[in-house]
């Protein structure tokens, strides 16, 4: 499958029917997922893979679809219905686990890929719980992080290290009442990290 189908298809799934602010709720778009998992794809790195947080299973549900066994874990059980649905409708073969990231232990997972809670402003408590559990899960971690985040990511994933940051375009939707365009694009971070 090319990247472009990929993000095609994608874009297909069903988002957050009540995105909840707490819970920092936001799908990846399409676009963006796309081209985080063709970079893992590129490196080897889609084996078994888990999303921390799966949301509606834009991550987890890609993953599948590029060949990897995937996993997702997520609080949330409305969240965990959209994903199950989402993977049925792709024919995606994704196991969804419902539980919070700061108690599940998932053994035999080469990589995780995420989209943390990212904090209002800077790294927030949620980066560094997803972090914290991405850490101990696997030694391959994508994660995605705002702008200005590496002096944080690089401290606290020692003895893990950063092997490379990807500056990727981000649409960010209007979807919360105190967004005042509908769509603007920032710049996000994916950091990958290995130990
Ligand atoms: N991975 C998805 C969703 C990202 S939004 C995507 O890329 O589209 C972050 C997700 O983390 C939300 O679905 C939210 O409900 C979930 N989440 C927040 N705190 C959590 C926790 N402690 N344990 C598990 N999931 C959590």
């Amino acid at each position: 499958m090319k990247k472009k189908q990929l993000e095609i298809t994608l874009e297909r799934l069903e988002g957050f029917s009540e995105p909840s602010f707490q819970k920092e709720q936001y799908a990846t778009p399409a676009s963006v997922a796309a081209e985080m998992l063709f970079l893992a794809a590129l490196k080897g790195d889609l084996g078994t893979v888990c999303d921390l947080g799966s949301g509606t299973g834009m991550l987890a549900i890609g993953a599948a679809l590029l060949g990897a066994r995937a996993i997702g874990v997520e609080i949330d059980s409305k969240a965990l219905t959209v994903a199950k649905r989402n993977a049925k409708s792709l024919g995606a073969d994704v196991e969804f686990i419902h539980g919070d990231v700061n108690s599940v232990h998932l053994k035999g997972i080469d990589t995780v890929i995420m989209n943390p809670p990212f904090g209002a402003q800077k790294a927030s408590r949620g980066d560094r719980a997803f972090l914290c559990r991405a850490l101990a899960t696997a030694k391959t971690i994508y994660s995605l992080h705002n702008q200005g985040s590496e002096g944080f990511i690089r401290r606290f994933v020692k003895p893990y290290t950063v092997q490379e940051i990807y500056r990727i375009p981000f649409p960010l939707k209007r979807c919360f009442e105190f967004h005042s365009e509908d769509v603007k694009i920032i710049e996000v971070e994916l950091y990958r990290i290995t130990c």
